[in-house]
């Protein structure tokens, strides 16, 4: 573990040639042949991909860049875990440079008012899924540079809503989706969502990220949900998260708390058939029941 302050390491960085070692490092990574090994490049190696005017001043950089964002072998350089962080950040771009997009309709109705309205724009480093008949705010997905890049809008839109599922897999598994540190949860009741009384709120113990997620949601994953509407021909996995809500606006999907023991229950109904998964104080499915019409 490098113990090294962040603003000196962050201070490394304040050179151009420094900064195009690092890219140079990323592009040998993406060219080279072999699949499983890590990519090392000798001195003369690296000297050639880099621009620079001396072969002296070209070893001061690469000094400067040892130890924190490069790894010294005796076969070479190779990232480090912040050499490899940074370089995607850098690659990614979008230094100061808004994201933009012009905003597109979604399928589906408004939780809160029942018009079938939506629309996702960019707002800031989200996108977010509004009505337009009451404005109210459905859903927001974070936007990356990365995102945004050689994508037309709707696809924005379905690609930030599918890492926002696999985001969602990991927060239920307990790990950051940002840095794979560990999840504290907890439950607050507050109305995340017309139909569902309760937020989780899902904290980063590494990198202090915070992660919102209703109740209900949490019911998504598991395989007997997936399998209940599996069963009955629906992708569950593949519809967008904002058409799940209107199950809750219409009364479709319920969320209850018992007392004593403190347990959550979340009900799932399709045609007359019940799915219902109860969730102890850490969200785990303690209990699974089917109840259906069908003999
Ligand atoms: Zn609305
Ligand atoms: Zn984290």
């Amino acid at each position: 573990m490098d113990e090294r302050a962040p603003h000196e390491s962050f201070a490394k960085l304040a050179d151009e040639t420094r900064v195009d070692i690092l890219r140079a490092v990323a592009v040998a990574e993406r060219d080279r042949e072999s699949g499983g090994e890590e990519p090392y490049l000798s001195f003369s190696e690296l000297r050639d991909r880099v621009e620079v005017s001396n072969s002296s001043r070209f070893a001061y950089h690469l000094d400067q860049l040892t130890g924190t964002f490069l790894h010294k072998a005796d076969r070479g350089y190779t990232f480090t875990w912040s050499g490899e962080r940074i370089v995607r950040t850098i690659l990614a771009g979008g230094y100061g440079t808004p994201i933009e997009f012009d905003s597109v309709p979604v399928e589906g109705a408004c939780p809160a008012c029942g018009a079938d309205a939506l629309r996702a724009g960019a707002e800031r480093v989200m996108i977010r899924v509004r009505c337009a008949d009451c404005d109210g705010p459905i859903a927001s997905f974070p936007l990356t540079p990365g995102l945004a890049a050689d994508r037309e809008p709707e696809a924005i839109v379905q690609a930030a809503e599918r890492r926002t599922r696999s985001d969602f897999d990991d927060i239920f598994a307990g790990d950051c989706p940002k840095c794979a540190g560990r999840l504290d949860h907890e439950i607050r009741e507050r109305d995340a969502l017309p139909g569902d009384p309760f937020l989780t709120i899902n904290r980063c113990r590494e990198c202090l990220a915070p992660f919102g997620l209703p109740l209900s949601m949490w019911a998504l994953s598991h395989p007997a949900t997936v399998a209940f509407y599996w069963n009955r021909g629906i992708d569950i996995r593949s519809k967008p998260i904002w058409n799940l809500f209107a199950h809750l606006s219409d009364g479709g999907w319920t969320v209850e708390v018992e007392s004593e023991p403190r347990t959550y229950r979340v009900t799932l109904r399709e045609d007359e058939d019940e799915l219902r998964l109860t969730f102890d104080a850490d969200l785990s499915v303690t209990d699974v029941a089917r109840l259906t019409s069908e003999a």
